[in-house]
């Protein structure tokens, strides 16, 4: 059985949390702050992390550098809708992904079920296809239609940094820092510009793109 931890202080929502995990066949483990998260995910630990940011003893991003100090378990954050930042400082400390209150419960499941996917070592499958263009990570190449795409080294960086993580949402200063060095971070700007150079080349419709996604103020997305 996949085990969740669920760490929410509000008893209402950790109720119907732990209600609709154990419904949906995943074992349970609710606790209400940040200390009792660490206590049970190290005496037992979990296949998933479900973290409210709000919590009453500690800043949900403190429990989040505690557990990736020994874990590289997925954390989906819960977070309130005017936590902006806060959910750029939970994404840049790890975690996977994140929900905006309130939420749908049958969106939080899609988000487990992806999340739990993701968390499978998938080393077999250098190549990505989607259904606009295929990316063989492997040869370092990319085809839409069978006709190769030519990337300048900068934007091929760019995209294998955001299909290392299908899916999910990764920072303008995670991507900063990845492809364009430690001391990079803030310049957005790079990424506006990187990220509409991808979308011509490879999007059917660049001003409607279904593959490169922006999160306003947050980064990007892959979707395969
Ligand atoms: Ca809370």
């Amino acid at each position: 059985m996949t085990r969740v931890l669920i760490v929410e202080d509000e008893p209402q929502l950790r109720r119907a949390l732990g209600i609709n995990l154990h419904a949906r066949r995943y074992d349970v483990v609710t606790v209400a702050d940040g200390g009792g998260a660490l206590r049970a995910a190290a005496a037992n630990p979990p296949d998933l992390v479900i973290l409210d940011l709000g919590l009453p003893d500690m800043d949900g991003v403190e429990v989040i550098h505690g557990l990736r100090g020994w874990t590289q378990v997925p954390i989906i954050i819960l977070s309130a809708r005017d936590g902006q930042d806060d959910k750029v400082d939970a994404l840049d400390a790890g975690a996977d992904d994140y929900l905006t209150k309130p939420f749908g419960m049958d969106e939080l499941l899609a988000r487990i079920r992806a999340a739990l996917r993701r968390a499978q070592p998938n080393e077999d499958a250098p190549v990505i296809t989607t259904e606009t263009f295929t990316i063989d990570l492997a040869a370092k190449r990319v085809t839409r239609a069978d006709v190769e795409v030519r990337l300048t080294p900068t934007e091929w960086h760019l995209l294998e940094v955001l299909t290392r993580y299908p899916g999910r949402l990764v920072t303008g200063k995670q991507l900063l820092q990845e492809v364009w060095g430690p001391t990079h971070g803030v310049e957005t700007n790079y990424l506006r510009v990187y990220m509409a150079q991808l979308r011509r080349k490879l999007e059917a419709e660049p001003a409607h793109p279904r593959h490169l996604i922006t999160e306003p103020g947050l980064g990007y997305r892959f979707e395969p």
